[in-house]
Order: structure tokens, then C-alpha cells, then sequence
């Protein structure tokens, strides 16, 4: 796997702080901010802080450490946010890759959507 990363993405940028965002939590290695257009009540973006282009970009060059942040962090949001589908109505994980997944920042992140039926992905 070569992927390319372009330092230039806009979530880079946010990273560097050159642009704001509205951070819903910072870790060691995860931020996680709002959307800037929401698709649903709850519409977030997790993203790890190092240079990774997908999630499959992610998995295979991350340390344990970045990805057990990552997955943590997504868990303690759906806590905190009251979506889990243990406490709550449930939520929605979305990662996005390449062309044909329609991914337009490529800085891997899931986008995660919750506080409304979110209708059905594959019929
Ligand atoms: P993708 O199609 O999965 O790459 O989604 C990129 C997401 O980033 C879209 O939902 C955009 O609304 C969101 N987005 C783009 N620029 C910003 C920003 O500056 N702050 C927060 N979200 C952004």
C-alpha cells in the first residue's frame, strides 16, 4: 500500500491550527470536531492527528497506540454525546475512501451521525 498524503487537506490544516474548528475532544492522538454541514442533529468527524489517507491507510501504518486511541475515542463521544446504542438510539459510523467511496478530505475520518433515523444504507 503507497498512499500519497497531501499536506495541503483542509483537516491537516485544521490539525496545524491554521483553520478553527469546533472540537468536541483532543486526545494524545484523535481530534474529534463538528461537521460544518451537519447531515444530522449529531454530526461529527474523528480523525487521527498522524498523516493517514483512509482507514485501510490507518490500520496498516498507525501504532497500537493511535489506533486504540482512535477506537476509544469514538466509543467515549458516542458516551458523552448519549447515542451509543446501549444507552440511547444509536448512531452511525461512515468512512469514507478513494473515488468511489466520494471521499472529499483525504485525511482518513469517520463521520459520526446520530440523533435521527438515519434510513437504510443498502437496499
Ligand atoms: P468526506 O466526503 O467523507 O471526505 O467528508 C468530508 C466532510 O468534511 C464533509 O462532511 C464536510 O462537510 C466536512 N468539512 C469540510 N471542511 C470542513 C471544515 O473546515 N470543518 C469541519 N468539517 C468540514
Amino acid at each position: 500500500m503507497a498512499y500519497s498524503y497531501d499536506e495541503k487537506n483542509i483537516f491537516a490544516m485544521i490539525l496545524r491550527g491554521e483553520i478553527p474548528n469546533k472540537t468536541v475532544i483532543e486526545t494524545a492522538h484523535t481530534l474529534a470536531f463538528e461537521d460544518i454541514q451537519p447531515q444530522a442533529p449529531v454530526h461529527m468527524l474523528v480523525i487521527p492527528k498522524g498523516a493517514y489517507v483512509t482507514y485501510d491507510d490507518f490500520a496498516a501504518r498507525a501504532s497500537d497506540a493511535e489506533i486504540l486511541d482512535f477506537t476509544r475515542t469514538l466509543a467515549k463521544i458516542c458516551e458523552m454525546t448519549g447515542v451509543s446504542a446501549d444507552a440511547g438510539d444509536g448512531c452511525r459510523f461512515i468512512s469514507n475512501a478513494g473515488t468511489h467511496g466520494m471521499q472529499e478530505v483525504p485525511h482518513m475520518h469517520v463521520h459520526l451521525l446520530a440523533g435521527r433515523p438515519l434510513g437504510r444504507l443498502l437496499d
